[in-house]
């Protein structure tokens, strides 16, 4: 019997889901777009939102064989539950450079924002994920900008952006 086709409904969340790009972090292509099954169609063989997740088709092709692990996928998809209902397209996109500068990794490692962005940022701050310090006193010259701040990941930041980034869950 041939696979009925994802209902449009579904597809519709899922793509919201994912920004309408690849749901893997390191990825995120806007192209060749698929709709993969967690638990594989012969197992479950059935259209449902908490089973499936956007995938481009590298990605999708990866998955399949098993070079990214189908927990890591359960991962992904649970992350995104959790960042898209709690933070803002700005803070992830905030996260995502982060995590594409390699910022988990390092610890000084941070960047320069006029002081009237932090409201945007202010929900990952809040959380304790960022940390901020007008830029004259953290370079300790008063000759600097006074509109600049600076921001760095704090260390519950930077296991924050490595687990978003690997597919681990992001809060326990
Ligand atoms: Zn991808």
């Amino acid at each position: 019997m041939a696979r009925p086709s994802v209902p449009i409904n579904i597809k519709r969340r899922l793509y919201e889901e994912s920004g309408y790009r690849c749901a893997i972090p390191t990825c995120r292509a806007t192209s060749a777009l698929e709709m993969e099954h967690i638990e594989p169609w012969a197992e479950a063989p059935k259209h449902e939102f908490e089973n499936m997740i956007v995938l481009c088709a590298n990605c999708h092709a990866r998955v399949t064989k098993g070079e990214i692990s189908k927990s890591a996928v359960r991962n992904y998809k649970r992350n995104l539950a959790i960042t898209n209902g709690r933070y803002s397209v700005f803070e992830m996109r905030f996260v995502q450079m982060f995590m594409d500068a390699g910022f988990a990794d390092e610890p000084n490692a941070n960047v320069t924002i006029p002081q009237s962005d932090f409201l945007h940022i202010k929900g990952l701050a809040d959380d304790g994920l960022v940390r901020t310090e007008p830029l004259r006193e953290f370079a300790r010259n008063t000759d600097l900008d006074s509109s600049l701040m600076v921001v760095w990941l704090t260390e519950a930041g930077r296991t924050f952006v490595k687990n978003y980034s690997i597919g681990k869950e992001i809060t326990s």
